[in-house]
């Protein structure tokens, strides 16, 4: 009996293989094999980390030397210190805080508007703490 299911990852139908038809959840693309792998070693991370201590710590360093480096990737090529691009981004912010409490008074968006605004607002202000703490290894 053929089982036909759709990609997780493109979208399109697919006939899944005959003798593990439940379990296919990806078609045989490449970029869908791929996205499949990922989502199976990113489950077994996240398995692995519930149950052991050890692993945990080692992924949370794992973690944050790939930030770093998506970082500094990210500086150069904008061709910027990501000390700079930092003062950068908190410039940008600090036009978006304006730009969006500005808006929401001149559309008259009343005070529901201006409290989302400020919980989006605090949730960016967090995230850049955050960028500011972590360790710019360049
Ligand atoms: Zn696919």
């Amino acid at each position: 009996m053929k089982v036909v299911r759709r990609c997780l990852n493109c979208q399109s139908e697919f006939e899944a293989n005959r003798f593990h038809p439940h379990d296919q959840e990806y078609c045989g693309r490449a970029e869908c094999r791929r996205a499949s792998a990922c989502a199976a070693r990113k489950k077994w991370r996240t398995a692995q980390c519930e149950k052991d201590a050890d692993f945990r710590r080692k992924e949370s360093t794992r973690l944050r030397l790939y930030r770093q480096a998506q970082r500094r990737r990210a500086a150069a090529l904008c061709g910027l210190d990501p000390r700079s691009m930092l003062s950068g981004l908190r410039e940008r912010l600090g036009e978006l805080e304006r730009s969006v409490l500005g808006l929401i008074a001149f559309l008259g968006g009343g005070r529901g508007r201006a409290q989302d605004a400020e919980g989006f607002l605090r949730r960016c202000r967090e995230l850049f703490r955050d960028l500011e703490t972590a360790e710019l290894v360049v």
